[in-house]
């Protein structure tokens, strides 16, 4: 069984590994896993500066481990915060076998703030929510993500049907897979003026 577990693991890290190198190689950054489900803070802040990387921005969010119920943006005395529940993040490597679940949830909650969400304070709306699907398809294509690979954590975090707070499976794999495509058909028009 724990055989079974670090076989997994080594597999989703190795893949994980060839998904990053096949990209661009403009990304230097690399982030070192250790072959755990957990995600350490330091690992979580590494995930957060290479989305900031491929934005230009720098991160000025606070990132801390926190009793919320998984993953979630918030504004506390004018500062930005993205607080996790360490077990959902390890529930959803658990389940997903696959670092760029947790990378997709990191990015997703990055465009809460950058799209100005955290700022209206209205919580969680499906339009919102859209939007932040669509921020973390964008950063994943350029972080060197498949499409499949962006729309992974769906399958599991998703409600097949809208809730009054968030849209449903279906429509967020497609915000994702708009942002993922942006992001390609920006790539592709760089090269082509390169040319
Ligand atoms: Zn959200």
């Amino acid at each position: 069984m724990k055989l079974a577990l670090i076989t997994a693991t080594l597999l989703s890290i190795s893949s994980f590994a060839t998904a990053r190198t096949s990209q661009s190689a403009s990304i230097d950054t690399r982030i070192i896993y250790n072959d755990s489900l957990e995600m350490s803070v330091s690992t979580a802040r590494e995930m957060l500066s290479e989305i900031m990387t491929v934005v230009g921005l720098h991160a000025n969010f606070e990132l801390k481990e926190a009793k919320v119920d998984n993953i979630e943006a918030s504004i506390s005395r004018r500062k930005r915060y993205i607080l996790y529940n360490p077990e959902y993040i390890r529930w959803v490597n658990n389940i997903t076998k696959d670092k760029w679940a947790a990378m997709a949830l990191l990015a997703h909650e990055v465009g809460h703030h950058l799209n100005g969400h955290t700022i209206k304070r209205s919580g969680s709306k499906p339009a919102l929510e859209l939007e932040a699907d669509e921020f973390a398809g964008f950063v994943l294509y350029k972080l060197g993500a498949s499409l499949k690979q962006s729309q992974e954590v769906m399958k599991y975090i998703a409600m097949k049907e809208a809730s009054r707070t968030h849209p449903a499976r279906n429509s967020r794999m497609l915000a994702i897979e708009n942002g993922w495509n942006k992001a390609a058909n920006a790539n592709e028009a760089t090269v082509s003026v390169k040319r």
